[in-house]
């Protein structure tokens, strides 16, 4: 219906040229002018500063894939830019859409990645077993009658509307209750200033109970000081707004499948996500969006009172970590990488559950990894280090033989781990065989470290092959990056020019 439109308003042009060449000079300018700053809509003639949270059930398989139409939200104020409307980072494979319904002008769009897309390159997923997924797509409140449309990705990236329906603002059952839980406690952990123009970061407390409230203030507290001592975001501090969500959970900690543990917790976060014993996330969309509306958010963190190493960040959707073990200042960076500016894993080593998660012989949307099909033209060329020969040679054969050894030692040590507990073993037992894991753990970490420091090419921007699970035909800008291996390190020269445009895009 859309194109059949545009086309109309094709031959509408070509007549006037006919008839009226100046009149048509004119029209073609300004069109001209949408053309080259697409990004901008005009806030005040669409939208009110509030917020519609529409919400929506994602069902199918990697062949399938349906949406119907859930509830629709409007809360307080809107958190994000009201410049920037319309999404022009071209990254996720989903994209939301409104149009204004009664001239079909774009108004405002976001990408967005979400469970289903990772449901969807699961084993289940690609043997056809249909799952459903909750879902939420935020936009300031329309003020006329809007299409909300979902676009997917074709198997060349090229998005394609897959769903399209007419919400009216006015409509009686758009809910409107007031977010009041006498339970939550909101924190200003950091304050700079009118959301609008800020990003505003919510960190959701999770398995923290009762008696753990001041943990959660102590964990807060920490882990916005690691955000800010961290590069870009130490150098765009006044950019940012913290809150704090705290909402006291039954139990302490989270579900730990494998080894036969289950909580009762505010937002049913879970070890063992997608089949990964280290990938944490929620199925609970609608928990972790109530949780949120307490204040204006752009993107949602969730602290896992947890010691446990596991961690998950989806982009535009939420990046989850836990607190307690030796690379959670790693984890809360790494994942917020993926969740608030689409990187990519820059790893290929570690087990994952995704079956050709990025294909080489595509091109992968994300800014930090390359399938490398035109190298004169490599995405990150202009980071490139003088006179680098591309792709990059750096001694990748003794990496992987040192890394894979490493992976398979530690998924034996997993498995002894999750066993012990699911037999209820003595407290001791699986402490020392904790500890042992926790101990190799970081010298691994370290021996990588090393031999990355050795290279000559360390610290050079060029194209390392080995990158988002894949270890051949995928590259990496840097040897290393936060994005490739953990500790204490920084996001390569790519991720953090990349993560530096989008904090731009929410407070230009
Ligand atoms: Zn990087």
């Amino acid at each position: 219906m859309y194109k059949f439109e545009l086309t109309n308003i094709e031959s509408i042009k070509m007549k006037k040229l006919i008839v009226i060449p100046v009149l048509y000079f004119l029209l073609a300018m300004s069109a001209f002018a949408q053309e080259i700053n697409p990004v901008f809509a005009d806030f005040d003639k669409f939208f009110n500063d509030e917020t519609m949270r529409i919400d929506y059930f994602h069902i199918g398989n990697s062949t399938e894939e349906l949406i119907t139409l859930d509830q629709v939200y409007k809360y307080g104020i809107w958190a994000g830019s009201r410049k920037y409307l319309i999404d022009d980072l071209n990254l996720g494979r989903y994209c939301a859409k409104i149009y204004d319904a009664a001239t079909n002008q774009l108004i405002f769009s976001k990408g967005f990645d979400s469970y289903f897309g990772e449901y969807k390159t699961s084993t289940e997923g690609l043997g056809g077993i249909k799952r459903t997924f909750q879902e939420s797509v935020l936009i300031p409140y329309p003020k006329n009658k809007i299409i909300f449309s979902i676009e997917r990705r074709d198997e060349k990236q090229n998005l394609f509307e897959f769903f399209r329906k007419e919400i009216d603002p006015a409509d009686v059952m758009i809910i409107r209750d007031e977010v009041k839980n006498k339970q939550v406690k909101v924190y200003d952990a950091e304050s700079n200033g009118d959301p609008h123009d800020r990003v505003d970061i919510v960190i959701l407390g999770e398995g923290y109970t009762v008696d753990e409230k001041s943990k959660f203030e102590k964990d807060l507290k920490h882990f916005s000081d690691v955000f800010f001592s961290q590069e870009p975001y130490k150098s765009y501090a006044d950019k940012f707004n913290i809150h704090g969500v705290y909402k006291p959970s039954e139990d302490s900690g989270i579900d730990e499948p494998r080894a036969g543990i289950f909580k009762n917790t505010v937002l049913s976060c879970t070890f063992n996500s997608m089949g990964s014993e280290r990938y944490v996330l929620t199925e609970d969309n609608k928990a972790v969006r109530d949780l949120a509306a307490n204040v204006p958010y752009d993107a949602i963190y969730i602290m896992i009172n947890h010691s446990r190493y596991g961690g998950g960040g989806i982009y535009n959707l939420f990046c989850t970590f836990t607190t307690d073990n030796q690379f959670k200042d790693y984890l809360f960076l790494h994942e917020f990488g993926h969740s608030f500016s689409g990187l990519a894993d820059e790893y290929y080593t570690s087990d994952v559950q995704y079956n050709d998660f990025y294909p080489v012989k595509l091109e992968p949307l994300e800014p930090n990894i390359t399938a490398l099909l035109d190298p004169a033209n490599l995405k990150w060329k202009k980071y490139l280090a003088p006179g680098i020969e591309i792709p990059t040679q750096w001694n990748k054969a003794a990496f992987d033989s040192m890394d894979y050894k490493w992976q398979a030692e530690r998924r034996t040590m997993n498995n002894k781990i999750a066993e012990l507990k699911k037999n209820k073993s003595d407290i001791e037992l699986i402490q020392t065989a904790e500890n042992e894991y926790a101990k190799k753990d970081k010298e691994h970490s370290q021996l990588v470290d090393s031999y990355l420091k050795k290279n000559k090419y360390y610290g050079k921007v060029g194209a390392f092959e080995g990158a988002g699970y894949v270890a051949t035909g995928m590259f990496r800008p840097m040897l290393d990056c936060i994005m490739f291996s953990k500790g204490s390190k920084p996001y390569c020269t790519v991720c953090t020019a990349h993560i530096a445009k989008v904090i731009e895009h929410y407070t230009e």
